[in-house]
């Protein structure tokens, strides 16, 4: 396969790079993936297990020659990232980052790119409740989906050596404007990732009423969510604090939506709850169809990753 770029920087050495770093290099589509991460001891994991072909002391160091540069940090970290590594990139370079949301993003890092370079922001719609330098694995985006949120004037070939990068790693990619990005991802992910971690801390309350028996009975409805809401919690409060208006829209008609079914139960209307399952079992069954999970029944016991 022809090689696309010649040294790709990982800035952030967590799951998300983790597992471009193994991507790429069963794709070899890479000549050298050089990374570095903020603490000393990330960087020493990373080391030991081989994850790059080199690791760097600084972002500056590690954005230094590279053709492509992807910022794989929290969103509130993003801006920061970026006015470091600003003197010292290539002419010519990309800059790309992996961020959940995007128009904040690009509000954060656009401003530092210097001329010359380009700034393309991406998404892979794929991860897992692990964070830190060992939970990347090879196959994480294989079959999913990776936005591209493109600045206007982006040139073409920019944006098709990037998209056959991330189609090397697996991914099927499609672009989209940044504000739509959001909004989708805000009904897809930021939304019911705030709903499981509500969820959760309710049963946490209830669980000091009646001491284990929540953990102990747990159902796979419930367990669903601890997987959930045990995520990440730095990414995932950058995410609702820069996705604030869409997760606040997608919210309030949820809210809305929860009073309905509560009316419905209240009422004892059997009718409208079996015809309102019978709509999002619909939705469940179109999911499968595009490729996006499979219909292997998951008690929460299967080995599998993801
Ligand atoms: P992760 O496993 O927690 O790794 C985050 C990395 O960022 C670590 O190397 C960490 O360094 C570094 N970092 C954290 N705070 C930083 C700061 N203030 N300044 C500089 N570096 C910092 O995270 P991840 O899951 O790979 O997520 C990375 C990005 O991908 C986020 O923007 C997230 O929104 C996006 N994303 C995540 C998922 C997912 O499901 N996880 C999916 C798609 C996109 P240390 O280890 O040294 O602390």
């Amino acid at each position: 396969m022809t090689q696309l770029y010649e040294r790709v920087a990982l800035i952030g050495l967590g799951l998300i790079a983790g597992s471009m770093a193994l991507a790429m290099r069963r794709a070899g589509l890479v000549g050298e993936v050089v990374g570095t991460a903020r603490s000393a001891e990330t960087r020493a994991v990373a080391t030991e297990i081989g994850l790059c072909d080199r690791i760097c002391e600084s972002a500056a160091e590690a954005a230094a020659g590279a053709d492509l540069v992807v910022l794989c940090v929290p969103v509130g970290a993003m801006g920061a990232v970026a006015e470091e590594i600003a003197p010292h990139l290539a002419p010519g370079a990309t800059v790309s980052d992996v961020g959940s949301v995007k128009r904040a993003v690009i509000a954060a890092v656009a401003p530092h790119i210097p001329e010359g370079v380009h700034f393309l922001p991406a998404h892979p719609l794929a991860g897992t409740e692990h964070s830190g330098p060992r939970s990347g694995f090879a196959e994480l985006f294989d079959n999913r989906f990776c936005l591209l949120t493109p600045l206007p004037g982006t040139p073409g070939a920019v944006i098709g050596r990037y998209t056959a990068l991330w189609q090397g790693m697996g991914a099927n990619v499609e672009s989209m404007d940044a504000d739509h990005h959001d909004l989708v991802l805000a009904v897809t992910s930021h939304t019911p990732h705030l709903i499981a971690y509500t969820m959760v801390g309710v049963a946490d309350h209830l669980r000091r009423v009646t001491e284990s028996e929540v953990v102990k009975y747990s159902a796979a409805g419930f367990r669903d969510f601890t997987r959930i809401a045990a995520s990440d919690p730095t990414m995932w409060r950058d995410v609702f604090l820069h996705n604030r208006d869409a997760t606040l829209d997608i919210l309030g008609r949820f809210t809305e939506e929860l009073f309905v079914l509560q009316r419905a139960i209240r009422m004892g209307d059997g009718e409208m709850l079996h015809e309102y399952f019978t709509r999002t079992r619909a939705i469940r069954r179109g999911i499968i169809e595009a490729g996006q999970d499979t219909d292997a029944p998951d008690f929460g016991r299967a080995k599998t990753r993801g």
